[in-house]
Formats: structure tokens, sequence, C-alpha cells
């Protein structure tokens, strides 16, 4: 049986991983996508059980009470966490999963899984950080899903997210979408053989 991995995505909000994510899901229909549980709301064209499992408090404590998450982390305001048995799933199963989590979940996720894991940085384009904010708050003005004070609440991140870059196996910038798709699925398949 082939092995499984678990191929872990961050990237500053904004800069369009769950973009990468769905693409590379269109791509490649064996592949799974490890379902995070949250308490943020849910956006407009956000399917419940596909895109996120939306959860309350109450719901988010009693997972973690019980063991259920990996790991969990507040981000932007809300709470995000990993289900721990879809991935043991996968691995036992020898499935490509892929996790689209911030950077520090990513960081548990190598901790607790070591060389099951393929963690993968991608970077907004711009030649410093200003560029790069710049690049974001545009990407996130065009998506039209959130007010001005909650993207700048989302842009404060970007810098502490780059601080973790060199914690992850590969980086890519996403300047062109199709580009960064191919050269990240290249890398997995590579990888994976
Ligand atoms: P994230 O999940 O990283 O917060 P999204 O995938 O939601 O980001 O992407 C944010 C916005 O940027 C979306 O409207 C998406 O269509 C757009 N986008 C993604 N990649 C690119 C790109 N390479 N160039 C321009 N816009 C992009
Ligand atoms: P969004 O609200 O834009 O969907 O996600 C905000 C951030 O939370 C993104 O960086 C996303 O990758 C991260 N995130 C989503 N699910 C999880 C999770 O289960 N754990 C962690 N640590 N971060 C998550």
């Amino acid at each position: 049986m082939k092995q499984g991995k678990l191929i872990a995505l961050s990237a500053p909000s904004g800069t369009g991983k769950t973009t990468i994510c769905k693409e590379l899901l269109r791509r490649n229909k064996d592949w799974l996508f490890s379902v995070s549980v949250t308490t943020r709301e849910q956006r407009d064209g956000e399917i419940p059980d596909k895109d996120y499992i939306f959860i309350t408090n109450e719901k988010f404590d009693h997972l973690i009470k019980f063991g259920d998450l990996l790991e969990y982390e507040w981000v932007h305001g809300n709470r995000y966490g990993t289900p721990i048995a879809p991935l043991e799933n996968a691995l036992d199963k020898g499935k490509i999963i892929l996790l689209d989590i911030d950077v520090k979940g990513t960081c548990t996720l190598m901790e607790e899984f070591e060389d099951d894991v393929i963690s993968i940085f991608i970077e907004p384009p711009g030649e410093d950080i200003n560029e790069q904010i710049e690049s974001v708050q545009q990407r996130l003005k065009d998506r039209g899903q959130e007010s001005e004070t909650l993207i700048k609440q989302r842009t404060k991140r970007l810098q502490l997210e780059m601080e973790y870059k060199e914690k992850f196996h590969f980086h890519f910038v996403n300047e062109d979408l199709k580009k960064t798709a191919d050269k990240i699925e290249k890398t997995i398949r590579r990888k994976i053989k």
C-alpha cells in the first residue's frame, strides 16, 4: 500500500491558499481534505461540513475536553481546530489529505506526525512586507467577503505569519494562480512517489 501523507498548506490570510487547496482537490479526486471545526460565522458560498464544520464555543470546548482535536488556535478572533480522527484514518488507508491551517497549527502537526507531514508555506507577491500587505489587502477586497476593519485585522497578522516561513519544508510565492498550483502539485507528487 502507498504511504499516506498529511499536506499542510499555510499562508497569510488573502494569499490564496483556500483557492489553491480547492484547485489541487479538483485535479486529484483521490486526495482528501481535512475539514476543520470553527466558531467563525459561515461566509457566503461556504458549504457546512465541506469547507468547515461550524460549531458553537460550547461544542468547541467539548471537543477539546474529549481529546478530539489534534490542535486548535485562535486566529483573527475566532477558534479553529483540526479533528484528529480523519487524519489517522487517511494515514491508515495510505491517502493524501490536505490541511488548510495556520502557521502554528502546521508546527503542531509537524511535532505530532513528523515524517508523515509535508509542510508548504505560500507567500503573497511583493518585494517587501509592505508590498505583500498591499497585495493581500487587494485580494481580500476583491474577495468581497469582509469589511475594511476585518481586512485590516487579518493583515495585521501577516508579519507574524511570515516569521514562521523557514520552519516549512517548501515555500512558494502565489503570483500566478495556475503556475503556483502546478508547482505545488508537482512537489507533492514528487514527495509521495
Ligand atoms: P486565503 O485562503 O489564503 O485567505 P483565498 O484563497 O480566499 O485566500 O484567496 C483570496 C482572494 O484572492 C480570492 O478572491 C482569490 O480568488 C484571489 N486569488 C487567489 N490567488 C490569486 C492570484 N494568484 N492572483 C490574484 N488573485 C488571487
Ligand atoms: P479563514 O477564516 O480565512 O477560513 O481562516 C483563517 C485562518 O485559520 C487561515 O489561516 C486558516 O488556514 C486557519 N485555519 C483554518 N482551520 C484551521 C485549523 O483547524 N487549525 C488552525 N490552527 N488554523 C486553521
